[in-house]
């Protein structure tokens, strides 16, 4: 079985705004809605489950009520991997089956990133999205100085989603949590941090699979949606 984990738990701040930004209409619809068509549409996928914040779930149920392969709509945590491991619980007696866990807030994803994903995981345990970086990447200190610019040909933009072998991704997370430093912005970063051993594949994301952020990423996400281009 193939499970896809929309992640709607996030205050989305940054946006501003008196609703979190899955919740804001994009080319009519809500965004969540966007990324729920997405996974549903994909034949490769038999469940979704929708991780939301304990304030938002009657919301979340509405907007997932027309489609049937969301079987779960369940409360996220604090972090996006306390709403990882919300969803990953969830199956805790599925070893064997795969997870992908989205950004809901990626409404652009495309079939053949889904359908990329789902075929790796046939031969991985562990997949990510990614697309060369553009931009040169430099890490800096707190005092807000160059300390190290590593060559931009190596260097990719993670995306999601991010899928894995069940067993494996618990196991990371198992793994994780007794590390007392543990930290981690995606799903993928921990398989690789605690589970050193284990290869990601990594599927070729898409620049307009953009994580919908800032304002003005609204414009972009309607003029996309609107036209026949995903
Ligand atoms: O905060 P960030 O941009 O990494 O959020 C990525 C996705 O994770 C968003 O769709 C957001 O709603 C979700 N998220 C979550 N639970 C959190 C924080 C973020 O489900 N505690």
């Amino acid at each position: 079985m193939n499970i896809a984990v929309l992640l709607a738990g996030g205050s989305g701040k940054r946006m501003g705004g008196p609703e979190p930004k899955q919740f804001i209409k994009v080319a009519g619809n809500p965004i969540l809605e966007h990324s729920i068509r997405a996974f549903s549409a994909n034949p490769g996928i038999d469940e979704i489950v929708i991780v939301c914040h304990a304030d938002y779930l009657d919301l979340a149920s509405g907007i997932a009520k027309p489609y049937p392969k969301v079987k779960h709509v369940v409360p996220g945590g604090k972090e996006r991997y306390d709403s990882s491991l919300a969803a990953i619980r969830l199956y805790c007696d599925h070893p064997q089956d795969n997870i992908l866990i989205h950004d809901a807030v990626r409404c652009l994803v495309s079939q053949r990133i889904i359908t990329d994903c789902l075929n790796a995981l046939q031969k991985f345990e562990a997949v990510d999205v990614a697309v060369p970086c553009t931009d040169t990447i430099c890490e800096v200190n707190s005092d807000g100085h160059i300390v190290r610019i590593p060559a931009r040909s190596s260097l990719r933009n993670v995306q999601t989603p991010q899928g894995f072998r069940l067993n494996t991704i618990a196991k990371a997370y198992e793994l994780g949590l007794k590390d007392p430093e543990f930290i981690t912005t995606d799903d993928a970063g921990v398989v690789h941090r605690y589970l050193p051993d284990t290869p990601i594949y990594v599927v070729n994301g898409e620049s307009t699979n953009i994580k919908i952020t800032f304002p003005e990423d609204l414009i972009l996400a309607e003029k996309i949606l609107k036209s026949d281009n995903k």
